[in-house]
């Protein structure tokens, strides 16, 4: 997998999803991640880079998905997969999380820090 930027990973789900505008990405020291529809503008919290590769594109693709869909119904979760497959990454989810998140077969560790 190329190793694109948390900015360049949002732009390709942007493009995807064909938003039309570009989604500001602000990494910051925060609990969890936001979609802020107003200022377009996605924070992902610092934690997640600690995690493997996918599990970076995952989370700021799920930012990225509010702005098509708000709620994590059966659309986001549509949406969600398909730009995660794009990535060939697959998702299982429980509720609106993954409960297990797959790169080409290999499942990707969500408990410990990479
Ligand atoms: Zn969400």
């Amino acid at each position: 997998m190329a190793k694109l930027t948390p900015q360049e990973i949002a732009d390709r789900a942007s493009d995807f999803f064909k938003l039309g505008f570009y989604p500001l990405v602000d990494i910051k020291p925060v609990k969890r991640g936001k979609c802020r529809k107003k200022t377009k503008c996605v924070s992902i919290p610092e934690w997640v880079f600690k995690y493997e590769y996918p599990f970076i594109v995952y989370y700021i693709s799920h930012e990225v998905v509010h702005f098509v869909v708000w709620k994590h119904d059966a659309k986001f979760k549509e949406h969600e997969r398909s730009i995660l497959k794009t990535w060939g990454i697959e998702i299982e989810y429980k509720r609106a999380y993954p409960k297990t998140l797959r790169y080409k077969g290999k499942t990707i560790n969500l408990d410990q820090k990479a």
